[in-house]
């Protein structure tokens, strides 16, 4: 598949890499995680690096892991406090290979984009700053002055500030990500879209709507003695796999865990704790007591089955829901009960795909117990209906009291490490009129009042000719948003495009017409400012601010820290004629933070505080404080069950992550928990649904969608037979995520429908 400008291939050339199938494994993590931890980390960083870097990673005074946002618990093991995935991220940062000027010289954009995302990404880190010229194919080396120049040119240029977009990755730092996100206030746009927006929107549309804070509630520890556990449309033992040694401890503890997934992920079957040599020898923990294999997308019906099946019980006893609770603190009950009552019961298990003895089963855990946990991910978030999804399972909650107190409450478990931290400080693309207050008092200047753009609006913005400049600190936007192709021909409609970015990726060769590659820090690089090495700041998943402080070399003296290039730019724009200080700011991250502490409400003395494990920012739901909500109380809501109408060849497809994966980035090319080795390019199906269409083992099909007439394809996947329910379908992302229309988004959250796309499957003649 190629594009038009520059002639860019948005696939890389398509060849299959040698599929080699096995069974799925039985046990996650275990010396074979810790073999292919240390495996990636020598290979990219040497012994030497590798070890400095591990033993820093997640400690006290080291760094943060720049891959997922789950926390460090209170009281960590020890050393060695991360997982594979982990050790896979840092890696890949930290890699001793580079690619400079010579390198750019060499390889046009139109060579460099038939190499696949797996091949861009092992190319190496980027040394210094480039530019690609307009009507050129070759990136040249340009001055960083020169760079700033250019930018603060370009947006100058443009008739409104509602012309530039800039775009956030959850890699940044609370730091950087406040100075990015109050450049673009100060030049007067809210034009802020985020990745939030293609993950966990749903989330905090979900939660917000119902509890009066998008985050979740849950710290850590919390997990331990938690007597019911669900997980729901999550994979952690690839994802979050530190979540596996909470889990095990819940278990030890009593606590029983429910999968709720339509595959049985690896992780959640059993584990071996790798910090524990014991653990290590024996067979490993069981996780998850029952796992519910529900069909995609049939949460709303599973969660109404289980509440209509408790409000039974309770109806009898008067003893499975906290009535207190209700009475206190949640609205909608009667309403909520009348409403489930409309819902038939057969009718909702035929849907779910459920055995009826398996729902029995977690009813009466349900029933009897009060400290619930729901944790979740993408698995619900990126569905048409996936805020009332989120919702439903809050109904659940809420009737049983399990929130505002330890071992129970809701969970979302955050994909990028500062993907919370990020929002927290004020990237977003709506109006806060708090923080808007706070802004023009303590920032001396008027943010503006219009919405901005979020990541849908901005691709469509960009693809209308509505935005002229595109800026990302950090990310592979291309490649993370839903239609590929559209998306891509949306930013090359730009005049500039700018990536903030540590190694090569597909957005860096599907460009605008002139495009700025400015290479920046890793999170395991030490930050060097007035002779003293500089921390950062993160927030995890459960709302907690640490530092994290930089120990390796960097990989050149050429690159710079993320503030710095987004301080100096906006330097450059303003020339002192602005209230901030931002040259300053952009060397002085100790200010940035005093600003941060005195605008954003719920953070305070942070530069203090982060110390050792950090501190945890407000939340209203931990309070039982519900004052923000209308009525002061939090809200059960009545969700419709989705209609998927599928035709009868189509098929619902999600798309998943292999184990060898972080988001868009590729570290290799296996997902051995799934039994799939040295291939990307397969499909997942039930073998019901192969032998229905006549379809062989690795036969090779394309994979389309069809929306509103309109034919999208994916092109060349092997079948693979595998446990997934009837009318099903799984198949990695990046690659499939072209199948996405990029109108077709959940309702309220705008987040791409990735996990339930319709498609048909095409034989290809070989
Ligand atoms: S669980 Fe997430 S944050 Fe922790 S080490 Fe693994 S990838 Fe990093």
């Amino acid at each position: 598949m190629s594009d038009f400008k520059r002639n860019i291939s948005l696939t890389g050339d398509i060849r299959f890499t040698g599929l080699q199938l096995k069974d799925p494994m039985e046990v996650s993590a275990g010396m074979l995680g810790v073999k292919e931890a240390l495996r990636h980390g020598v290979k990219e960083m040497g012994i030497v690096r590798s070890m400095k870097a591990l033993l820093a990673m997640n400690q006290e005074e080291g760094f943060r892991c720049p891959s997922c946002a789950w926390p460090v618990p209170e009281n960590p093991s020890g050393i060695g406090e991360y997982c594979e995935n982990g050790a896979k991220a840092l890696a890949d940062e930290a890699t001793l290979d580079k690619i400079g000027a010579d390198f750019f010289q060499k390889y046009s954009v139109e060579q460099l984009s038939r190499y696949s995302d797996y091949e861009l990404n092992k190319l190496g880190r980027l040394t210094e700053p480039m530019v690609l010229r307009p009507g050129k194919v070759h990136y040249e080396p340009i001055s960083w002055e020169e760079a700033y120049n250019l930018m603060a040119a370009e947006l100058q240029g443009l008739d409104h500030p509602d012309e530039a977009i800039f775009y956030t990755s959850g890699r940044s730092s609370n730091e950087a990500a406040f100075l990015y996100g109050m450049f673009a206030r100060a030049l007067g746009t809210n034009n802020m879209p985020d990745c939030s927006n293609m993950c966990h929107e749903s989330s905090g549309v979900a939660l917000s709507q119902t509890l009066g804070i998008g985050k979740g509630s849950v710290k850590v520890e919390d997990l331990y003695g938690a007597d019911v556990v669900l997980i729901v449309g999550q994979n952690p033992g690839t994802n979050h796999p530190r979540m596996l040694s909470a889990l095990e401890k819940c278990k030890k503890n009593g606590g029983k865990i429910i999968s709720i997934n339509p595959l049985a992920e690896t992780g959640l079957v059993k584990f071996k704790n790798p910090q524990k040599v014991g653990a290590m020898l024996g067979s490993g923990t069981a996780i998850a007591d029952i796992h519910l294999q529900v069909k995609i997308n049939e949460d709303i019906a599973l969660a109404k089955l289980l509440l209509k099946k408790l409000a039974a019980l309770d109806a009898q006893n008067g003893e499975v829901f906290d009535h207190d609770f209700i009475e206190n603190y949640v609205q909608g009950y009667d309403t909520l009960l009348k409403d489930l009552d409309r819902f038939d019961a057969a009718e909702l298990l035929e849907r779910t795909g459920v055995p009826e003895e398996k729902i029995t089963q977690v009813v009466e855990l349900l029933a009897a117990k009060p400290n619930i946990i729901i944790c979740w991910a993408m698995g619900i978030t990126q569905h048409k209906n996936a805020v009332a999804t989120i919702q439903e399972y809050v109904n659940i909650l809420l009737l049983k009291g399990a929130l505002g107190k330890p071992f129970a409450g809701t969970c979302p478990v955050r994909g990028h490490s500062n993907v919370q931290g990020d929002r927290s400080v004020g990237i977003m693309h709506y109006v806060s009129r708090e923080l808007n207050r706070r802004i023009a008092e303590n920032l001396g200047f008027e943010p503006p009042t219009q919405a901005g753009y979020d990541t849908v609006g901005a691709i469509k913005a960009m693809y209308e000719g509505n935005a002229k400049v595109f800026i990302c600190l950090g990310g592979n936007f291309v490649m993370a948003a839903s239609d590929t192709a559209y998306t891509a021909r949306a930013v090359q409609n730009c005049k500039l495009t700018v990536q903030i970015s540590t190694k090569l990726n597909r957005s860096h060769l599907i460009t605008g017409e002139t495009a700025l590659l400015l290479p920046t820090f890793g999170r395991s690089e030490k930050d060097m400012k007035q002779g003293e090495t500089q921390f950062l700041t993160m927030e995890s998943s459960s709302g907690k601010v640490r530092r994290s402080k930089g120990l390796l070399k960097p990989v050149s003296e050429h690159i710079k820290s993320e503030p710095e290039i987004i301080g100096m730019l906006a330097h450059t724009y303003f020339q002192g004629a602005h209230p901030m200080s931002w040259k300053t700011l952009a060397c002085d991250y100790e200010a940035i933070r005093q600003l941060i502490d005195t605008t954003v409400k719920g953070f305070e003395k942070t530069s203090e505080r982060s110390k050792g494990f950090g501190y945890y920012l407000p939340n209203n739901v931990r309070e039982r404080d519900f004052s923000r909500l209308p009525n002061g109380k939090a809200k059960l809501t009545l969700n419709a069950l989705p209609g998927h109408d599928l035709k009868e060849d189509e098929l619902l497809l999600m798309t998943i992550r292999s184990h060898d994966q972080f988001n868009t980035t590729i570290y290799g090319l296996h997902d051995r928990y799934r039994g799939v080795h040295n291939e990307r390019r397969v499909i997942f199906l039930n073998t019901r649904d192969m032998e229905k269409r006549g379809i062989q083992k690795e036969q090779v099909l394309n994979l389309i969608s069809n929306y509103n007439d309109k034919e999208r394809r994916a092109e060349r996947f092997l079948a693979i037979p595998y446990n997934i329910p009837e009318g099903n379908a799984a198949a990695y992302f990046p690659e499939t995520n072209l199948l996405v229309p990029i109108d077709e988004f959940a309702d309220k959250s705008r987040t791409p429908i990735s996990k339930s796309i319709k498609i048909t499957l095409e034989k290809v003649d070989e």
